[in-house]
């Protein structure tokens, strides 16, 4: 498979329609703005952003990336959708935050960027392409021995489909109708042999919690919806 067969158009053209929201906090994107200071506490207890250049993949409007740049980190967003990169860089420039925006995937990136990043971040994506083993191998090959990567993603099975889908879609409309495709959520047996077979040292799973209404998110060891990984690439191959 080349690398520009692990694009979804149809996730991306859902990503582009949705540009002009992802700087709504109480819009389309608001789960993501209410989980990102929880997300990027948790970034920033595992990695030492300030070691090295930082990589977030599948960025989005840039909600993650730009909260890392703010902090005064060597950040890199890149995306497949260019309405949402164009959102992203505005939304960046009107802050005055510096982040370098450049439309990729993570293979095509890791062609030219080969072991560049000291922090490669993968949130909330891979339960989005069609080959989410061959991601996080580019993942792998984006980050520098020694270097610090995060994935996150949705659990597969009646739990997560009752939250995710028929609750946030649905009941709750808090997310747009066709946002997210059960057969591709991934379980945490699942995204773990993966990050192995990318050579990978998986750190830890963390489960991810997110209340709606209180709008409060927090990890736990919770993992049967929304978690986040914590791998590690080792210093010798
Ligand atoms: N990571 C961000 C956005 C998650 S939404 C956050 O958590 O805040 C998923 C993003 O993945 C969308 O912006 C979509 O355009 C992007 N995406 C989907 N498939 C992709 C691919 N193959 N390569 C790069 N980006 C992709």
């Amino acid at each position: 498979m080349s690398a520009g067969d692990n694009v979804d158009p149809e996730e991306i053209e859902k990503f582009n329609e949705l540009a002009h929201r992802w700087w709504d906090t109480d819009g389309d994107f608001k789960p993501l703005h209410d989980i990102n200071p929880c997300r990027l506490s948790y970034i920033q207890e595992k990695a030492d952003l300030g070691a090295g250049p930082v990589l977030d993949i599948g960025c989005g409007g840039g909600i993650l990336v730009e909260s890392i740049a703010r902090l005064g980190h060597d950040t890199t967003g890149i995306d497949m959708a260019e309405k949402a990169l164009g959102v992203a860089k505005l939304h960046a420039m009107e802050q005055e935050v510096a982040v370098n925006y450049e439309a990729s995937t993570a293979e095509n990136y890791a062609l030219a960027h080969g072991a560049a990043f000291r922090t490669v971040t993968c949130l909330e994506m891979l339960e989005h392409v069609t080959d989410y083993a061959a991601t996080i191998k580019a993942c792998a090959a984006l980050a520098q021995p020694g270097g610090d990567l995060f994935f996150s993603t949705i659990n597969r099975n009646p739990l997560a489909y009752a939250l995710l889908i028929l609750g946030a879609e649905y009941v709750l409309n808090m997310l747009p109708r066709g946002t997210h495709e059960y057969s591709k959520f991934i379980k945490p047996s699942e995204l773990a042999a993966a990050i192995r077979a990318a050579g990978l040292e998986l750190q830890e799973i963390r489960g991810m919690s997110y209340n709606p209404v209180t709008r409060n998110a927090a990890l736990n060891d919770n993992t049967s919806a929304n978690y986040i990984v914590h791998a590690r690439k080792p210093v010798q191959a």
